[in-house]
């Protein structure tokens, strides 16, 4: 096997060993992610806040309340107990008696507002507990997904480095460490194929003389426009 086409068998090998290294990286990182866990953990947390200062602001209103109920029917007491003769004394307490009952009007209407807010935070907090459980399970079946691709790959990447490590041991040195340059310059592709005059990397024709020495096969040329190693046919 002339020294190019051991290059470009390299290469096969080395192309499906990036292949098989991003997809490792990829599951890895995937691993890595707990985001959109985090995010409705980060929801419910608000929205048991908030169904707790609801609740603390209704047991303070309901309180409050009670004592203004208290106050209501003593000013009643006060009124029909007859104990009040004079008509301005009465006047001022019925007065009272009545901002009081509208108080407490209002803050009955406050309290029912309050409890349809509790309920809609309990609704939010069932709803998001159902959801954090449906994510938290779809999250592991694809953790144990990740896990047995990531335990293929490894396999497949130990292989290939076996082979690759045999290969590159048959390989000129000098030629070894070019070819690995070229690698990395060349965004992975070292090696091309000439097909019908035509370097299959950069799609540019090469000049007569330039393809007889490609086809000798006697030394590695370089593509004149590319610099990629030229392998015939
Ligand atoms: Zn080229």
């Amino acid at each position: 096997m002339t020294t190019i086409k051991q290059l470009y068998s390299l290469q096969e090998l080395d192309l499906d060993l990036d292949g098989v290294n991003r997809r490792i990286a990829e599951a890895e990182r995937e691993l890595e992610t707990r985001l959109s866990l985090g995010l409705i953990e980060e929801s419910l947390e608000q929205a048991r806040a908030r169904l707790q200062e609801i609740q603390n602001t209704h047991r303070d209103l309901q309180l409050e309340t009670e004592s203004q109920r208290e106050r209501s029917s003593h000013l009643d007491t006060q009124l029909y107990g007859g104990d009040v003769a004079n008509p301005r004394d009465l006047e001022a307490l019925q007065l009272e008696a009545a901002n009081v009952r509208h108080q407490l009007e209002q803050q009955d209407v406050r309290l029912l507002e309050l409890s349809l807010q509790a309920e809609d935070a309990r609704n939010r907090i069932a709803a998001l507990e159902q959801e954090l459980a449906d994510t938290q399970a779809a999250w592991e079946a694809r953790q144990a997904e990740l896990w047995e691709q990531l335990e293929e790959l490894t396999d497949r990447q130990e292989a290939l480095m076996k082979d690759r490590s045999t290969l590159a041991a048959g390989v000129d040195t000098i030629e070894l460490t070019r070819y690995e340059g070229l690698r990395k310059s060349k965004g992975g592709q070292a090696v091309a194929r000439v097909v019908r005059g035509l370097c299959q990397a950069c799609r540019m024709s090469l000049p007569t003389q330039h393809l007889q020495r490609v086809r000798s096969g006697r030394q590695t040329v370089l593509c004149n426009s590319c610099g990629r190693m030229l392998l015939p046919g």
